[in-house]
């Protein structure tokens, strides 16, 4: 058995045994790359460790034991097996190999008890999920043979997290059969170091970008520092751009007690810039051999000690989701019609008309869907789009909140659309810029990823929580993997829409249960994805004229104003089957252990609405006081009297900025003729949410927004300023508006300092 191997005898096919960075340390010594020494003590290591010791009885009997859907339990028990792992006496041979291994290092730096840097480096890392291999621990500046094992071991543990264990269960992975190695590399005492990105991380342009930082890498790669941004063309690896940020703080390593410490830069550093331009070169260049050698762009973290640059990470870059439509290219082509961009990228392809349902099929993988509006039947054609155009629609329509979920670029409001494309026609669709042009002007990516991914995510942290919103679960695992603090807006209209039959139709025959069981593996789709993070499940809010095209629709009543009429909380109060359905999947949901549902009230007017709901959900025993209750803020009145409605004992008032600014301005959201003014940032519904805010401070009440408003960076960074507690971004947008929020909280930290 291998107790410990040496990156330079691994590569990628040894994934199983030294775990995926292990695995990637090795290709990239094989690449003859500058990475520092390291040893991985192997996955088979750790096995031997609890098999030999006899605790891993132990901890799958504790396993077996455990129900996960119970939060204290699961935590329980992963606390108890954390600590096992922790009391439980190493091996001596274990422990000789490492001291070894750890005292070679040490000799090759010249030095005794280098210091040394300790990552977990699972092997079941590409799954999809990250969390499934553990928290990804890792421990900078560590040295001392005791230390050194210690921190072997906290890796170890870190297999057992209460979300890792969770994970594992609802994916039905075998605990005995997932594994960890543990990588100990030598610790580079970076005087910088920063992140390339082989190829432009969301265009795939053909350039290399540097981000670097004065210290550790830690700073760069946790976002905790706005580094300096070089832009390097891959032709010739001249410096196109250099965007040199004012550096205020940096990781160091304390050179009395040899820990990692986060401190300010000396201000005459600050704004200088970080690399020479050689050294920018030099480091492009290398980034460029990475992606050579990986065949495909790279994230590649480096740093550099006494002037000699190293490589020590190197991971895929997941993020460009597009082929790019060259600038110059784009608008140089013939533009045939423009709406709104309602979700970004660009698609080409061929037009494909849908009139009615029955013409779906006619809609292939990379064709161009184009409709007057979509609905939730054509959900699995939009999936297959390569981009889709609406003629009618405002950017919260349901053409905009689901093609931007699945990541399909989309165009809508795009008036006349459906009569002025031609079926068979080939265009070029800018989700961004709104524009269609004519033909394909699309260049092929040599590297197309088809796979929707998300942007980067950093591990930038905020005290306002930054969530997302969901509307369909297909997209729960993307949202998911935005790191996003919870889901603050789940609508769960497009899955009761898309069962394609009226819920008032179940209630009358008896069929509630079905309706119930519908729901419920729904919203348990998004809420295991993030469990134990809060999901906030908004009640049915969708208008007359959507519920109409369903199997028993004709129900409905005809309107003059669906946005107007028979929706939100003033529908389920009036048709209590529904509310009592939804109410019941919900309370199923939570007796299962899903505690992190909360749940929230569209359209509240007036608080007798909140009274009332309140009552039913007492009489279906839906413990109230136990899961997070709140309401939408979407209507001028309920902004206006929120001090009444707090009266009624809510948790959080959530705005849904999409329906306030409709009912402010008296502007209908969905029609394009009005939505030149159509306004998130007109001063009264600004005026309007601050107030809120305030009022709900002052009655300790949260306050979040999950409109459309949560994805524009200008207006959350105004929010953040009023005092809100939690903001809810598109799956595309949180990335983005958490770097907002960081900057936006640092700012008010440092004026409130000045004062
Ligand atoms: C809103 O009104 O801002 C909101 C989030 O709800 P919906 O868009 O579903 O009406
Ligand atoms: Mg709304």
């Amino acid at each position: 058995m291998l107790i410990i191997a040496w990156i330079d005898e691994v590569d990628n096919t040894d994934i199983e045994l030294v775990g995926g960075k292990g695995a990637s340390l090795g290709e990239m010594k094989q690449a003859e790359l500058p990475v520092p020494d390291a040893f991985v003590v192997t996955a088979e290591t750790f096995r031997r460790f609890i098999v030999d010791s006899g605790i891993d009885k132990k901890i799958f009997q504790i396993l077996d034991e455990t129900n996960v859907d119970n939060s204290d339990e699961l935590q329980k028990a992963s606390e108890k097996i954390k600590e096992i792992i922790i009391q439980t006496e190493t091996p001596n041979d274990i422990r000789k190999k490492v001291n070894e291994a750890y005292k070679e290092i040490s000799e090759k730096a010249e030095g005794k008890n280098e210091f040394v840097a300790i990552r977990s480096s699972a092997t079941a890392e590409d799954l999809p999920d990250a969390s499934f291999a553990g928290q990804q621990e890792t421990f900078l500046n560590i040295r001392g043979e005791e230390k050194v094992m210690k921190k072997i071991k906290e890796c170890w543990a870190s297999l057992y997290t209460a979300r890792a264990i969770f994970y594992r269960e609802k994916q039905d992975f075998e605990h005995s059969k997932v594994n960890i190695a543990v990588v100990v590399q030598r610790m580079v005492n970076a005087e910088k170091a920063g992140v390339i990105f082989t190829s432009h991380p969301t265009t795939g342009e053909n350039e290399v970008i540097i981000e670097a930082g004065w210290g550790l890498g830690e700073g760069v790669v946790s976002g905790s520092v706005s580094p300096d941004h070089y832009i390097v063309d891959k032709n010739g690896f001249k410096v196109k751009k250099k965007d040199i940020s004012t550096k205020r703080t940096m990781f160091d390593r304390d050179p009395e007690t040899g820990e990692t410490r986060h401190i300010e830069v000396p201000e005459d550093m600050q704004n200088k810039p970080t690399l020479t331009d050689e050294e920018i070169t030099e480091l492009a260049k290398m980034g460029e051999g990475v992606e050579i050698h990986y065949e495909t762009p790279q994230d590649v973290e480096w740093a550099i000690e006494d002037n000699e640059i190293y490589m020590l990470q190197s991971r895929p870059i997941t993020t460009i989701t597009d082929e790019k439509i060259p600038e110059n290219k784009a608008s140089t082509g013939k533009i045939i019609l423009e709406g709104l961009g309602a979700s970004p990228g660009v698609g080409a392809g061929t037009v494909k008309i849908v009139k009615n349902l029955d013409e779906l099929d006619k809609v292939k993988e990379g064709d161009i869907l184009v409709t007057s509006m979509t609905t939730p039947d054509m959900v699995p054609a939009m999936k297959k789009a390569s981009a889709i155009v609406t003629d009618e629609g405002g950017l919260t329509c349901h053409a905009a909140i689901v093609s931007r979920e699945l990541s399909t670029p989309a165009v809508v409001g795009a008036n006349g659309a459906s009569k002025t494309l031609k079926d068979g026609q080939e265009v070029t669709v800018d989700g961004e810029k709104g524009k269609i042009y004519k033909g394909k002007i699309k260049e092929q990516k040599t590297q197309k990823t088809q796979e929707k991914t998300v942007k980067t995510v950093t591990n930038t942290v905020t005290a306002t929580d930054i969530k997302v919103n969901v509307s369909i679960p297909e997209a729960a695992e993307r949202a998911a993997q935005t790191g996003a603090d919870g889901v603050g807006l789940l609508r769960i209209e497009h899955l009761v829409l898309g069962l394609n039959r009226h819920p008032q139709s179940y209630a009358e025959k008896g069929e509630e249960e079905l309706f119930v069981k519908e729901l419920e593996n729904g919203i348990r789709k998004v809420a295991d994805e993030f469990y134990p993070k809060p999901v906030w499940i908004r009640t049915l809010d969708a208008p007359t004229d959507e519920f109409r095209s369903l199997e028993g629709g004709d129900r409905e009543p005809q309107e003059h104003n669906p946005m107007l009429g028979f929706r939100g909380i003033r529908r389920d109060l009036q048709y209590q089957e529904i509310f009592r359905m939804q109410i019941k999947a919900i309370k199923k949901l939570y007796e299962k252990g899903y505690t992190n549902l909360g749940l929230m009230l569209p359209l509240i007017q007036h608080p007798k609405e909140v009274a009332k709901a309140k009552e039913m959900m007492k009489n279906q025993e839906l413990d109230i006081e136990k899961i997070d209750f709140g309401i939408m803020v979407e209507t001028p009145a309920a902004a206006l009297i929120i001090e009444d409605i707090i009266k009624e004992d809510i948790d959080f008032v959530s705005f849904g900025t999409n329906d306030l600014t409709q009912y402010t301005l008296a502007v209908d959201r969905n029609n394009e003729i009005v939505s030149n003014i159509y306004d998130e940032r007109h001063p009264a519904v600004l005026k309007l949410i601050k107030r809120v805010i305030e009022k709900c401070n002052e009655a300790d009440v949260k306050t979040s927004i999950c409109g459309q408003a949560g994805s524009y960076p200008d207006i959350v960074g105004q929010l953040v300023r009023m005092g809100i507690s939690s903001v809810s971004a598109n799956i595309d947008s949180v990335e983005e508006i958490r770097q907002t929020v960081a900057k936006k909280e640092k700012q008010i930290l440092l004026d409130s300092v000045r004062k």
